[in-house]
């Protein structure tokens, strides 16, 4: 890339202090943003055109931040967003299996894992899994 400006819907946003004062969400936080961090220094250093996370940490970080905090924090996670066509498919998911039933109770959660991805992450990035 030889475009260095940041893209709004690529930035990282910060973290809510509520994250900070939860020891599991701050851990989690941090290897995240560590591992990334050393990807992107390794990209730097050897140049385009290798894959520098071949196991794909990075993103096994951020799903397991957002399982951590869809599981822990569910009161706490922001409110479905209009523009994101994720945020969309999951409403209607939840909405569509009410109840009980372990098909709702999952569609909760996947929503609720959607929603918590909004807060750490790009938006250019919160629908890619
Ligand atoms: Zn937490
Ligand atoms: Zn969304």
């Amino acid at each position: 890339m030889s475009d260095d400006r940041i893209r709004p819907e690529d930035e990282w946003p910060l973290p809510p202090v509520w994250m900070w004062a939860c020891k599991e969400c701050a851990g989690l936080y941090r290897t995240m943003k560590r591992i990334q961090d050393e990807t992107e220094e390794a990209r730097l250093t050897c140049g385009p055109g290798i894959d520098f996370d071949p196991m794909d940490s990075a993103i096994g970080t951020q799903i397991a931040l957002a399982q951590h905090m869809a599981a822990t924090h569910p009161d706490q996670l922001p409110d479905w967003e209009a523009a994101c066509a994720g945020c969309t498919g999951h409403r209607d998911a939840v909405a569509r299996d009410t109840g009980s039933s372990p098909r709702a109770a999952s569609a909760t959660h996947f929503g609720n894992e959607h929603r918590a991805r909004h807060v750490f992450a790009p938006p250019s990035i919160v629908g890619l899994y």
